[in-house]
């Protein structure tokens, strides 16, 4: 876990719950008072990259995933959870290895929904503007950006630079404005295409560049490096994927 695309699986497999009373909270959270949560109902789930957010009349619940966070729903680890939902129907939602916090109403209208790939709300224009702002920086970067591309990881990253040929430490200000968009582009239709192979259980066999190494299309190694600020694996291979600086 967890990239964009896993936390709308979650927020499918919770929608079940909006509307319902919570009446049993639990965890070993120390951020929250779980006894303030039941009989509230859940108004609404929403996702912003790694975070759910569970809005309830009289708070928002910010859940983020950071790296190693799961769920389970109706059903449980053999490990304490974070914070344990009890439903009116009996179903469960389950949290592990995140971070849970009640946010302020202000917080929560400062979302800014058009930077989440999933999102209805999606906004390439705005993408490609933030992009042209900040030319210096570096394309692998760019795409694990939270405020330019919220529910982006390092697996769409990879994939993303593989699928438009672009090496991870070109500068975005450098692109041809085709290749600009195609990044945009390319990185919500990547979201869409995990999205439906996680669903069906093979996004692995789907991986042409994470974590592979071969490229298929050149059949030389690829290179393998912890690149840019961000300093998280990089798979590139350097004969397809070109280099604007
Ligand atoms: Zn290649």
């Amino acid at each position: 876990m967890p990239e964009g695309p896993s936390l709308y699986i979650l927020k499918e497999q919770a929608a079940r719950f909006v509307g319902q009373e919570i009446v049993h909270a639990e965890g070993n959270t120390w951020a929250i008072d779980t006894a303030r949560l039941v009989g509230q109902p859940i108004v609404a789930l929403h996702t912003w990259g790694k975070h759910l957010l569970i809005e309830l009349p009289g708070l928002v619940l910010r859940i983020h995933f950071l790296l190693f966070g799961t769920y389970r729903i109706d059903e449980r680890r053999d490990k304490p959870a974070r914070l344990s939902l009890r439903m009116a129907d009996g179903g469960e939602l389950n949290v592990y290895a995140c971070s849970v916090r009640e946010i302020e109403r202000t917080a929560f209208e400062a979302y800014d929904f058009s930077a989440d790939v999933m999102s209805d709300q999606w906004d390439p224009k705005k993408a490609r503007k933030k992009l042209r702002a900040r030319p210096e920086l570096l394309a692998c970067d760019a795409l694990l950006d939270q405020d330019i591309f919220s529910g982006v990881g390092n697996i769409i990253k990879n994939e993303v630079l593989f699928r438009i040929r672009v090496h991870p430490l070109s500068n975005v200000g450098a692109l041809p404005a085709p290749k600009l968009r195609a990044l945009v582009d390319e990185a919500r239709q990547y979201s869409f295409d995990f999205l439906a192979w996680k669903k069906q259980f093979v996004l692995k066999q789907h991986w042409l560049a994470h974590a592979q190494k071969t490229c298929p299309r050149c059949d030389i190694p690829f290179l393998k490096a912890n690149l840019g600020r961000t300093k998280r694996r990089s798979f590139y291979c350097e004969r397809c994927q070109k280099r604007y600086n």
